[in-house]
């Protein structure tokens, strides 16, 4: 099988690229939270562990994420490979991950990063504004609304929730990209690390994406 791990940091575009890019290799995209919620409600035993930590609002231990991972990757969908998504996010979580797949005979075969710039990244996360009345999500630079500061939908004034004010966003950042670094740098040890501008619209980074795990370039456009 073939185990591609998306990097990238919130705002980076990963969880797009990720659907992406396993519809076009035909490969499971094992996104992390999906897996959780898919566990808590199967009812499963080792989901309802992991429900013991989500609502205590505390991290699912490691070694309950691998098994879960490990679990999703034994699923029929997941035959030829998977794009993780959300996983592994530190350098310990990067390690166990490489055990547990060596432990089956396989490993991360590629790991590609999303580059992005931090001051893009806040100015993405920052555009995100929501409507007082219902809550109707708007974003800047993605989806305005028709008149700025205004729901389209109800006329009601758009605020912008704590956690997504610049300065917020600066601060979860800098924490989220600690661990991102950290985890590039073990990919870059094993020597499996690409990374692919982030900067480009998102068909262009698809299109790097695909090249870089596939190894094929692309047909260039006529
Ligand atoms: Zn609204």
């Amino acid at each position: 099988m073939t185990v591609v791990v998306l990097l990238g940091a919130p705002g980076a575009g990963k969880g797009t690229q990720a659907a992406l890019l396993a519809e076009k290799l035909r490969i499971a995209h094992v996104a992390t939270g999906d897996l959780f919620r898919a566990a808590v409600r199967d009812g499963s035993p080792i989901g309802l562990e992991a429900r013991r930590f989500m609502e205590r609002g505390q991290l699912v231990p490691d070694d309950i994420t691998i098994r879960m991972l490990k679990d999703r990757l034994g699923k029929p969908d997941a035959a030829d490979g998977a794009i993780l998504d959300g996983f592994p996010r530190t350098s310990a979580q990067a390690a166990a991950l490489d055990n547990a797949l060596a432990e089956r005979g396989d490993r991360v075969d590629q790991a590609v990063h999303i580059e992005v710039p931090d001051d893009e990244l806040i100015r993405r996360m920052s555009g995100r504004w929501v409507c007082q009345a219902a809550g109707h999500v708007y974003n800047e630079p993605t989806n305005p609304p028709r008149v700025p500061g205004r729901c389209d939908i109800d006329g009601s004034s758009l605020i912008q929730r704590e956690d997504d004010k610049p300065d917020t966003i600066r601060a979860r950042l800098d924490l989220q990209l600690a661990s991102l670094r950290e985890v590039i740098d073990h990919y870059a040890r094993t020597g499996i690390l690409r990374s692919v501008d982030g900067l480009q619209s998102i068909d262009d980074v698809a299109r790097d994406l695909h090249s870089a795990v596939t190894g094929e370039r692309p047909p260039t456009d006529a």
